[in-house]
């Protein structure tokens, strides 16, 4: 089984590692375990037993798990999972029929804790009407499951581009520095839409090798820095001067351009 390992420290101490496991066809599932009092939680269920193994590699139970949003490929390890470890399920209060086993539902500028971690709860509606993300602005790290992905965001299911755009703008919000984990291995695929619609930018162009090298080797390229996401990200530049002109959409509305484009990337 792969296994990725990211440490985080506070004052210098270890505060926090994030594991993060490949599964499912190009899936992501994510276990964040507090130094300090030993509570593990799981962002989102793509796959128990992986999940499972990657507990028991650790040595960590599970206390808590958070999901983003109803999807099964982010839900259907719910169940199993609480059967074996009793945690608590926490999710996005807009679904909480659709969400396994939910106990307990989080909204908009809601705190939740695991241990001494604190994660904020921002809404992004677009991908589902209810989805979540949760922010430890701490350790400088979001989960944003299928909203924003490296190069990418999440296709529009039950939510408007405008609502999309809202949601990827409260994202770009965050401090450049915040590791961005998404819930998918998407990055090879949007670095080859991103530079059709964006050829000329830098910034892209390198950040594609890294991810042509990365992939070639079977590397993760999750998670990346927020501020790079802003530099190379399509769907974050939707309201730059020079993705409008390129497109030809000087007089559109950022929300119009972001649909262009994500228009465009669904027939790519
Ligand atoms: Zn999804």
């Amino acid at each position: 089984m792969s296994l990725y390992l990211h440490n985080y420290a506070l004052s210098g101490k270890p505060a926090a590692i994030i594991a993060q496991i490949p599964c499912l066809q190009d899936n992501y599932g994510f276990l964040i375990h507090d130094v300090a009092n030993g509570k593990t939680a799981a962002i989102d269920t793509p796959d128990a037993e992986a999940i499972n193994k990657a507990l028991s590699a650790q040595g960590w139970s599970l206390d808590v798990i958070f999901n983003t949003h109803w999807h099964g490929d982010h839900t259907g390890g719910n169940q199993v999972l609480k059967d074996q470890w009793g945690c608590r399920i926490i999710g996005p209060g807009g679904e909480r029929m659709a969400i396994p086993a939910c106990d307990q539902t989080i909204g908009e500028g809601e705190t939740i804790a695991l241990g001494r971690l604190q994660a904020k709860v921002i809404e992004t509606p677009g991908h589902t009407a209810g989805h979540i993300v949760y922010h430890f602005a701490d350790i400088a790290v979001a989960f944003v499951g299928d909203t924003l992905f490296s190069l990418g965001c999440g296709r529009l299911f039950e939510g408007s581009a405008e609502e999309m755009w809202h949601s990827l703008e409260k994202l770009r919000a965050l401090p450049d520095n915040t590791d961005i984990f998404c819930a998918h291995e998407y990055s090879k695929a949007n670095a080859d839409y991103a530079l059709s619609v964006d050829p000329e930018n830098r910034a892209l162009i390198e950040r594609a090798q890294q991810i042509a090298e990365l992939r070639a080797s079977h590397k993760p390229t999750i998670p990346s820095p927020l501020g790079l996401e802003k530099k190379t990200n399509p769907f974050l530049r939707a309201d730059s001067d020079d993705m409008m002109a390129r497109l030809g959409m000087q007089k559109a509305t950022p929300a119009q351009v972001f649909a262009h484009l994500r228009q465009g990337k669904d027939n790519f």
